[in-house]
């Protein structure tokens, strides 16, 4: 378990919420195998590991713990998990987002505000768990979860393209907490910002943290992997390439400036990357 990250009044914590594997065709897009498969290797069944990394917030400054993203859950069936070779963190019989943020020594309970990036089940299905009779509630009832209104809409009404990934009982429970829906970009609290993108799917959100001269980003599926801070290596899965490369070279760009610190959601072996300019193109820099 690594260091907090100081930003200013936050205390940041990159945390495991375990993993999955995705194709891995689907998880480059138009970038040939022969290419991707020397940068994260594929299994039989031609997927590639993925973490399911969050962030975990403290304010010195006041009571709030935020969380941000939830990790895949553990509601679905066992076909489910065997597809998706879903994997859970390590800890006692509570739900797996619980038992990722106990294992770095804080209390669940404390949690007092949930950012939703997208409301895909691999970034949301651990906000919720089922209860004894089998019914998905929401595992911070009293957090305020934070999404945006274009995100929430395309989920509860989804494209045939997206429908797999916006599974209803991920969704619909979180109506009963309280919902603040986000229009756009915005200071959502002291030194969080939320930046809208609308390329992998209408509505995500980029998190950005400021303070004491740093930035810290969470650039969720913008770029999944430090494979993806390539600007043109987009994902299969994104519903608009060209839109995904506009966005992502927009935000890069400002954060090479800002020398910010970047977080991988996704990425099987990295959690932080850092960027530079390299022959007139943005790339990762070489740890
Ligand atoms: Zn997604």
């Amino acid at each position: 378990m690594g260091e907090p990250i100081a930003i200013g009044r936050w205390s940041v914590r990159v945390i495991e919420c375990g993993g999955l594997r995705l194709d891995g065709g689907a998880m480059f897009g138009s970038v040939p195998r022969v290419i991707w498969e020397r940068c994260i290797e594929p299994d039989a069944q031609h997927r590639i590991p993925l973490a399911t990394r969050l962030l975990l917030l403290e304010d010195s400054e006041s009571d709030h713990v935020v969380v941000v993203d939830a990790g895949v859950g553990d509601k679905e069936d066992s076909s489910f998990r065997d597809r998706f070779a879903v994997q859970f963190p390590q800890g006692e019989d509570e739900p797996p987002l619980r038992r990722a943020i106990r294992s770095h020594g804080v209390d669940p309970d404390r949690v007092t505000d949930l950012i939703i990036t997208h409301l895909h089940f691999d970034h949301v299905g651990g906000a919720t768990a089922l209860d004894e009779s089998g019914i998905s509630c929401p595992v911070f009832p009293s957090a305020t979860h934070w999404i945006q209104q274009a995100n929430w809409n395309t989920a509860i009404d989804p494209n045939p393209r997206e429908k797999a990934s916006y599974m209803p009982h991920n969704i619909e429970p979180l109506e009963g907490t309280r919902l603040q829906k986000i229009d756009g970009d915005g200071e959502i609290l002291p030194g969080i910002t939320v930046e809208r993108v609308d390329g992998h799917t209408l509505g995500m959100q980029t998190i950005r943290v400021e303070g004491g001269g740093q930035v810290l980003r969470y650039l969720t599926d913008l770029a999944p992997t430090r494979h993806h801070l390539r600007v043109a290596w987009t994902m299969g899965y994104d519903i608009s390439a060209i839109t995904v490369i506009e966005e992502k070279a927009r935000i890069l760009e400002v954060a090479l400036e800002e020398q910010a610190i970047l977080i991988l959601e996704h990425d099987p072996d990295s959690a932080t990357a850092r960027i530079e300019m390299k022959n007139g193109k943005i790339s990762p820099v070489a740890e």
